[in-house]
């Protein structure tokens, strides 16, 4: 069952994870609107149904033997795509002094096909050093995923990429965003607890 980029805003919508109000993003600049994806996911039954949705986009892209995502954003969807491929889900972490890297065990098989998964691409950053990670471990990286692609498709990872949603996010710098002009607080998303 797939699911439009319509259908996909609406999911956050319906559950409160489509904010508005005035952001500063991790790139410094500043929004009116923010994606929590964590509020979506945070819903057991919508996370399969993204999950699915997701998965079902690499279906013509041969067996999967593996899905990967970076901790934290990735883990929950990235867990949702392997159910759907039955393959396994395995996450790599950052470390200060080497990337990201795979801990706790995990392995990969020589020439494993896997999918890179995340839930927002802002920069692409996160996935590319996943699909570099693994490939170091010797993996053929197939393709990446995200629920949201705040980039209006612009991140190129060298590699397929697909997204449920693709945005083109309104932004200002701070020296010219008219919401600083008119006063308004400006919060970092993510970062308190609602109504702090
Ligand atoms: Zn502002």
């Amino acid at each position: 069952m797939a699911l439009s980029t319509n259908e996909t805003l609406q999911l956050f919508k319906d559950t409160g994870a489509y904010l508005r109000g005035h952001f500063r993003l991790t790139s410094g600049l500043h929004s009116p609107e923010y994606l929590q994806c964590a509020l979506v996911l945070q819903h057991p039954d919508l996370a399969a149904r993204l999950g699915r949705a997701l998965a079902e986009c690499f279906e013509d892209y041969g067996e999967i033997g593996l899905v990967a995502a970076p901790a934290i954003g990735g883990l929950i969807i990235g867990h949702e795509v392997a159910r759907h491929f039955g393959c396994r889900f395995i996450f790599a972490e950052r470390d200060p002094n080497a990337g990201m890297v795979f801990r706790r065990g995990f392995t990969v098989n020589p020439g494993e096909r896997a999918l890179v998964i995340e839930d927002v691409v802002t920069t692409g950053g996160s996935s590319r050093e996943v699909a570099d990670t693994l490939r170091a471990a010797g993996a053929e990286v197939v393709a990446a995923g995200s629920i949201i692609d705040r980039s209006g498709g612009k991140v190129d990872l060298g590699i397929p990429r697909v997204a449920l949603a693709t945005l083109q996010v309104i932004t200002y710098p701070p020296d010219s965003c008219p919401l600083c002009k008119q006063g308004l607080p400006v919060v970092k998303p993510g970062s308190r607890p609602p109504g702090a």
